[in-house]
């Protein structure tokens, strides 16, 4: 079953740089409704949290430092198929295999500052909205 939602962030450097407009443009040109948006810091607690599932990785340190690095856009998004549609919309980690017209192959400087954050499942979706957004702060 599919939810119809997923969760995203604007990585730090992409905010910093002042990519946020162009990006969230493309997301709603995409076909995506906003439920929920906010600018945010993550601690490197709340970003080692997150990133649990890769505490493993030989890059969660840098992952969870890049991440706490800076101000973040995070939102949470509706769309028929969203997970899947926002992936392809984000394309692949590495930017230098992601396909023309997405926004890591625009906006990314690398495999690990990559430009935004896409769930990869309904489930991770809803425990991404759920990590950053309080029901009174989500509409739809
Ligand atoms: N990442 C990295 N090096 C890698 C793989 C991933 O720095 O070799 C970072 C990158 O910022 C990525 C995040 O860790 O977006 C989470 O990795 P994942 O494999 O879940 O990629 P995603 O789902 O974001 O495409
Ligand atoms: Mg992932």
């Amino acid at each position: 079953m599919t939810t119809n939602k997923t969760f995203t962030m604007i990585k730090p450097e992409a905010v910093a740089a002042g990519h946020s407009g162009k990006i969230i443009d493309m997301i709603i040109a995409a076909g995506f409704k906003i439920n929920g948006m906010k600018l945010t810091q993550l601690s490197k607690e709340r970003a080692g949290a997150f990133y649990e599932v890769h505490k493993e990785r030989p890059f969660y340190g840098e992952l969870v430092a890049y991440m706490s690095s800076g101000p973040i856009v995070a939102m949470a998004l509706e769309k028929e198929n969203a997970v899947a549609d926002f992936r392809k919309l984000i394309g692949a980690t590495d930017p230098s295999e992601a396909a023309d017209g997405t926004i890591r192959k625009k906006f990314a400087k690398s495999k690990a500052e990559n430009a935004v954050h896409g769930s990869d499942s309904d489930e991770n979706a809803a425990i991404e909205i759920a990590f950053h957004f309080a029901a009174g702060e989500l509409v739809g």
